[in-house]
């Protein structure tokens, strides 16, 4: 059987980015051959409209967003979306439980789906964003499409063989409305 993967959807060609635009990754749309994928945009799941200011994380990272320690704030307008990006934590969260899912590629730099970086006042600094937060809070391994070649070792050290790998997988979309 197949393993499951969470991805974000702007890396599967969902139009869902701020800017109403995909960022479509060919490596990791070729997963979709070897794991079943569920696609996720965590900042639609929290309600916000496409397209919408780019955000970002006043302090610290997604970490300290949970922990109510930091807030998320539109670059436009500084509205104060903080509730939106922890409930969409939260649908994806929910989303997944009772699930087998072990496992999340998430694009980088994301206030939300960050791995290992974040924006602040327009450079990069080193964090995750809120789901991947939650994410990683929750045991789940988190990878980017920027590491996505560790992906296969980090599985096959779990236990998990790829004689799945001329099955094809689906791709299976949370929306706002699940
Ligand atoms: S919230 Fe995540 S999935 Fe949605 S557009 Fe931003 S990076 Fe992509």
């Amino acid at each position: 059987m197949l393993e499951t993967v969470i991805i974000s959807g702007c890396l599967l060609g969902e139009n869902c980015r701020y800017d109403g635009k995909s960022q479509i990754n060919k490596m990791v749309l070729n997963l979709s051959y070897k794991y079943l994928v569920k696609s996720i945009c965590p900042e639609i799941l929290g309600g916000l409209p496409t397209p919408r200011p780019a955000c970002e994380i006043s302090y610290g990272d997604g970490a300290d967003v949970l922990d109510g320690l930091s807030r998320v704030i539109q670059e436009t307008g500084y509205k104060d979306v903080t509730e939106s990006f922890i409930s969409g934590a939260g649908r994806v969260l929910k989303a997944i439980e009772g699930s087998e899912i072990k496992f999340a590629i998430m694009k980088e730099r994301s206030p939300s789906c960050g791995v290992k970086w974040i924006y602040r006042q327009g450079q990069l600094v080193k964090g995750a964003g809120v789901t991947t937060a939650a994410l990683l809070k929750s045991g789940i391994r988190v990878f980017s499409e920027e590491n996505i070649l560790e992906v296969e070792n980090d599985r096959s050290a779990a236990g998990f063989s790829f004689d799945g790998y001329l099955l094809a997988g689906g791709i299976t979309v949370f929306s706002e409305s699940e």
